[in-house]
């Protein structure tokens, strides 16, 4: 079983400012991986060159110093190498670097300029001019060491196996030496100059393309996080209920796709909850129309006993509590069964619709009227003292005996007896509809067509 631990509190970050940010850690992380490579490759570009010019002058120098003394002794006694390779530089014009100069990038013209130094002493001179750019072991043919140069004193054999890249210099067609430029070079300030001048110009570059990025990012971001924005009110929107939502996207991509999904997701949603809202609206009405239809008679359209007993009860029950005036009245249409007989069947149902229609018209809608069955009708009236409920159900006696009933049948004469009771502390509701009914019986007893109560008349 899976066992979620406790959550943690979530940071909601931007998706623009994560893709700016991605953006801008995959552009450093390849500029820098660029420029580093770009440099790289460069400074050994550099350094071969620096090291073929280096290694060709000191092949012209040792070449034209045999040529011009004949030997090596005899070029010693007369002048020493350093001092002869200076001068034939000079001589030829080559540039000889004494550390008096200063390679400035101008940043306004984009060149380099030397700049000469002003504090620069005699002793920075001097040691300029030790550090040439190789150091050069020098051998005779015989790979004897010819310059004294650690771990070599003159005429000291060559180390076997030490100098791999040994040279040979050649001298009016003869080779007179061997040479093998040794150690690290010592860059010259012209050089250094370049080389900071390019560093300067990658580490530009490289800023102004993450300026560039950041830009790009955040546009970028700005327009994806705007249209994810738009969709996420819209999903917030419709999880409040409101189902209806259209989003528009102005890119053609996946956000493009999920809006249009989620459109037509919120149309199909609201289509099958317009349908689901009808069906129920319809469910209701039936059963509304089911349940009046229960409560109803058929032949009448007055409400049947089950509603009455029910209705009238609660009224019963109300009026004891709050001790308020209730009554109670049954009513029955005299020799109905001769109607039937005397004239149709299909006529004492008009009957018994018309006797409705008279008794519906004289009742309040408080009041609670029925037909219980038969040609028996009961009425319950709330808030009624006896009196009063009386005065009702002889209205409705004069009204049935006088009614047009000619109209039906020129010898059709209907009235109703009626039994009254008020007495709601009788006991039980039931108590007080069949006191009702006893005094229906002697309605009928007396002669029919009349109201009877328990109350002496007067
Ligand atoms: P009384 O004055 O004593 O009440 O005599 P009555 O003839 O009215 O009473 P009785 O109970 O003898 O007859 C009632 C008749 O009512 C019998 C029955 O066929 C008729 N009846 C009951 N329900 C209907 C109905 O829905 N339609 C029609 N046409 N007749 C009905
Ligand atoms: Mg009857
Ligand atoms: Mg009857």
């Amino acid at each position: 079983m899976r066992q979620d631990g406790p959550s943690k509190p979530q940071v909601f970050i931007s998706l623009r400012y994560k893709f700016t940010l991605a953006l801008l850690v995959g552009s450093m992380f390849s500029t820098v991986l660029i420029i580093g490579i770009a440099y790289a490759r460069l400074k050994r570009k550099f350094d071969d060159l620096v090291l073929q010019s280096a290694v060709q002058s000191f092949r012209q120098d040792v070449s034209s110093y045999f040529h011009t003394y004949g030997s090596w002794e005899e070029a010693q006694r007369r002048e020493d190498f350093p001092s002869f390779s200076d001068r034939r530089r000079q001589k030829v014009g080559m540039p000889v670097i004494r550390g008096l100069d200063r390679a400035v990038w101008l940043e306004g013209k984009n060149e380099l300029e030397m700049e000469p130094l002003e504090s620069v002493t005699p002793q920075v001179v001097a040691e300029n001019l030790r550090r040439p750019p190789f150091r050069f072991y020098l051998f005779d043919p015989q790979k004897r060491a010819l310059l004294p140069l650690e771990p070599y004193r003159v005429g000291e054999p060559m180390h076997p196996g030490k100098h791999e890249r040994l040279l040979p210099i050649e001298s009016d067609g003869r080779v007179v030496a061997y040479f093998s430029p040794e150690g690290s070079i010592c860059y010259s300030d012209l050089d250094l100059g370049y080389l900071a001048a390019m560093r300067e110009a990658m580490i530009y570059g490289s800023g102004i393309a993450m300026l560039l990025t950041l830009g790009l990012g955040l546009t970028l971001g700005s327009k994806l996080s705007a249209d994810l924005r738009r969709l996420t009110v819209a999903i917030e929107a419709m999880e409040q209920g409101e189902l209806k939502q259209h989003v528009v996207v102005h890119s053609r991509d996946e956000v493009d796709v999920l809006a249009k999904a989620f459109n037509r997701m919120s149309e199909e949603l609201t289509r099958s909850h317009e349908e689901v809202r009808q069906a129920n609206e319809q469910v209701r009405q039936q059963t509304e129309q089911l349940k009046e239809l229960s409560v109803r008679d058929e032949l009448t359209k007055l409400h049947n006993r089950r509603f009455f007993d029910e209705q009238a009860e609660a009224l019963f029950e109300q009026a004891v509590r709050y001790e308020r005036p209730f009554t109670v009245a049954i009513g029955d249409i005299d020799f109905f069964k001769r109607i039937n007989d005397n004239f149709s069947h299909a006529l004492g149902d008009e009957v018994l619709r018309r006797v409705s229609e008279i008794l519906r018209s004289q009742v309040r809608a408080v009041d609670v009227l029925a037909r219980y069955g038969g040609e028996e009708f009961v009425i319950a009236f709330p808030e009624t003292p006896l009196r009063q409920a009386v005065a009702v159900c002889e209205r409705l006696g004069k009204d049935i005996r006088e009614y047009a009933w000619c109209d039906l049948d020129p010898d059709l004469h209907v009235t109703m007896s009626m039994g009254v009771c008020g007495d709601s502390h009788i006991g039980s509701f039931e108590a007080m509809l069949k006191a009702a009914d006893t005094l229906l019986y002697r309605a009928k007893a007396l002669g029919r067509d009349r109201v009877c109560v328990d109350e002496p008349e007067g």
